[in-house]
């Protein structure tokens, strides 16, 4: 998927005692690279210190940490972030982590996702007398920490998270403790991993192998985890409720490279793509997919298709985020930016093009324009996922509702409009069957509109226990 695509949110990571947390929260950083590219921190710390070292800026994180930035950081434990902005524009006030004073402490605090109820929170903070600084969501947990009636830290993090709705997976550092927190449904991902002597948690497996650190397990849904010199410690933000994990984890987001709830990446989008051959076969000569995130879903289709792997679509790796150009022209080019169709490869065959999931459509039409003009014969697109037809409130940037191509129309109305040959989509029972569950335990609100926690926050009052 490229261009119109869904925007990932943020990645996180935070490590506790060991004599390179500042390094390697550096390194996880680039492993959650792909979560966020627009801005990129650290917030450092010896266990004891008095406050927190900062660094943080826009940009990727090769362009926001030098060596000397790094030195200046040193600590034994730290926490991270990798920003894309959901909440809250790009800009510097809203890069993360955020730190503040508070309860005689300095606490840095970062986190992927989006609150439901932040925008009602904001309101009644600042309606009694608080001041924010940013307009990312992370300032509210801050407040609502700092208006705790506890002066202990968990106590008062954990009362916060009490009062706020939504996806999220969140990192918390003061000099004395590391905090980590996954939302009741756990909609957002985040593990724990032993790193030595120390612990680190992050986002996504990726980062800990990266670390050196070793997989202990996923922090569960609605769990606060505090971390310090007395050990490991696990509290409850809520009872169990029912677990709801993005399922666009495994279809598109997440490094192929990670699992999730036990499950690897790779072999889910595999098993994608073997499902969709299953479900949609098609007389054709080759398979490609749109690298790279679909890459893994086009070797399973042509797998079980029988039908030969190949590389159709080149893709520039160097090219980072692109405007979106006015007129079809400039769009067109941007995308071939992007992407090289191989001439050789597909040149009078039958095409079978796998991706993981058309957002706006305006890729796909031009991918499938790109095919035509260095001469496929036909072109049969499979989508490793179900029609993307409703917006997501819990960390992903998508269109609204009137820009995705699949909201109120049918597949054989975008298969005229993206002009393929055929067009078929994975079902959502089939998804969830990959990833090795029931449709029940995952977040699938894109493709079916249920939501696991309300989008819109109808509750009148300002908060129950904080006030
Ligand atoms: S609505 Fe879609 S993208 Fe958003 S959390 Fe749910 S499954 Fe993931």
């Amino acid at each position: 998927m490229t261009g119109d695509t869904l925007r990932e949110e943020c990645g996180v990571s935070g490590i506790w005692g060991h004599p390179h947390a500042v390094t390697l929260t550096h390194y996880a950083l680039y492993a959650l690279q792909h979560r966020g590219q627009e801005s990129a921190g650290i917030a450092a710390a010896c266990s004891g210190d008095d406050g927190l070292k900062l660094h943080r800026g826009l940009g990727l994180v090769a362009e926001v940490f030098g060596e000397e930035t790094l030195e200046s950081l040193r600590g034994d434990c730290a926490v991270g972030h990798v920003r894309y902005a959901t909440t809250g524009n790009t800009s510097l006030r809203n890069a993360q982590p955020l730190v503040v004073r508070l309860k005689s402490t300095s606490l840095g605090l970062a986190h992927n996702g989006n609150l439901t109820n932040a925008a009602r929170l904001r309101r009644c903070l600042e309606g009694r007398g608080s001041i924010f600084q940013s307009t990312s969501d992370t300032e509210v947990i801050a407040h609502l920490t700092a208006r705790a009636r506890s002066d202990e830290m968990g106590a008062s993090l954990l009362e916060a998270l009490q009062e706020v709705r939504g996806g999220y997976a969140m990192v918390a550092l003061t000099p004395g403790q590391l905090f980590a927190a996954r939302d009741p449904a756990g909609i957002r991902p985040l593990c724990l991993g032993k790193l030595g002597d120390g612990w680190m948690v992050a986002s996504e497996t990726c980062a800990l192998d990266t670390a050196g650190a070793t997989f202990v397990r996923d922090v569960a849904p609605g769990e606060l985890l505090r971390i310090d010199d007395e050990g490991l410690t696990s509290l409850r933000i809520t009872g169990k409720a029912p677990s709801a994990l993005c399922i666009f984890e495994y279809i598109y987001f997440a490094r192929p490279d990670s699992n999730l709830e036990g499950h690897n990446v790779h072999q889910v989008r595999k098993e994608l793509g073997r499902l969709l051959a299953m479900d949609h076969p098609v007389d054709a000569d080759v398979v490609s997919g749109v690298p790279a995130s679909s890459l893994s879903a086009a070797t399973g289709y042509a797998e079980q298709a029988g039908i030969p792997y190949e590389m159709g679509l080149v893709r520039n790796r160097y090219i980072g985020r692109t405007f979106i150009q006015p007129g079809d022209e400039l769009r067109k080019l941007g995308v071939r930016l992007k992407l090289n169709p191989l001439r050789k490869v597909v040149e009078g065959r039958r095409v079978v093009l796998v991706d993981d999931s058309i957002v706006r459509g305006t890729t796909s039409k031009i991918l499938v324009e790109l095919l035509r003009a260095v001469g496929a014969e036909e072109i049969h697109l499979r989508i490793s996922s179900p029609p993307y037809r409703y917006p997501c409130y819990y960390g992903i940037d998508t269109s609204s509702k009137g820009e995705l191509i699949a909201a109120g129309r049918t597949v054989e109305e975008i298969r005229a409009i993206v002009g393929a040959d055929s067009l078929a989509y994975l079902d959502e029972d089939r998804v969830a069957e990959a990833a090795g569950g029931t449709r029940s335990d995952f977040c699938t609100a894109c493709f079916d509109g249920d939501y696991p926690v309300p989008p819109e926050e109808t509750d009148e009052d300002c908060f129950g226990e904080v006030d």
